[in-house]
């Protein structure tokens, strides 16, 4: 599937009826989302692949996962209203996805799944709550080989301090990350927001 057409299907899905400024819930951009998964799915980890989608919000990265070919896809999340909206957007696209209500920090769920061949994820920030990205990371790192991520452009040094000797960066993808007025707060209607997409190995 070329990238626009993939940009173009995720485009059309709902987002967050009642974004969660605690939790961090913003759904990532069609446009950012599909270059992640065209990219990873160029690398042969997405088409014919196990891939769990960690905070899987809305759903847009697990779908765009399904829409490209992978064999197997799991979504987990914290939110029972984001859920109900993804499993909607998997419907209208008919994706066969499964989702999980669940607690990324929670060990015991974590390792009672998959195991996987990549994860895809879009972790909060730790605008809120610094930090708020590790446990995405640990449980990424239990489930797959292979990992994912958006994160804060800048993060990286951070982060290879804290995979050290757990997992690799092997390359990052710079994009601006068009982040939309949804929540009271927020003083534009878009800001562009750094960010990296990673991709991490397990050592
Ligand atoms: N992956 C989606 C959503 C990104 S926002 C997308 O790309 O559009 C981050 C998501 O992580 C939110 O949906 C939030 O509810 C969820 N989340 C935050 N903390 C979590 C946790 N501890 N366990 C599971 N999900 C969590």
């Amino acid at each position: 599937m070329k990238l626009r057409t993939l940009e173009i299907a995720l485009e059309g899905l709902d987002g967050f009826a009642r974004p969660d400024p605690r939790i961090e819930q913003y759904s990532t951009p069609a446009v950012v989302a599909a270059r992640l998964l065209h990219h990873a799915d160029l690398l042969g980890d997405i088409g014919g692949k196990a891939v769990c989608d960690l905070g899987c919000g809305t759903g847009v990265l697990a779908c765009g996962a399904a829409l490209l070919g992978a064999s197997r896809v799991v979504g987990v999340e914290l939110d029972p209203g984001a859920l109900a909206v993804a499993a909607r957007n998997s419907a209208r696209l008919d994706a066969e996805i499964e989702f999980v209500q669940g607690d990324v920090r929670d060990r015991a769920l974590i390792e009672g799944m998959g195991p996987f061949d990549t994860v895809i994820m879009n972790p909060p920030f730790g605008a809120q709550d610094p930090h708020a990205d590790r446990p995405f990371v640990d449980a990424a790192l239990v489930l797959a080989p292979v990992v994912y991520g958006i994160f804060n452009s800048g993060s990286i040094p951070f982060l290879e301090t804290y995979l050290s000797g757990r997992a690799e960066i092997e390359f990052a993808i710079g994009g601006i990350f068009p982040l939309k007025r949804t929540l009271p707060f927020h003083r534009h209607d878009v800001v562009g927001i750094e960010v990296e997409i990673l991709r991490i190995r397990r050592l």
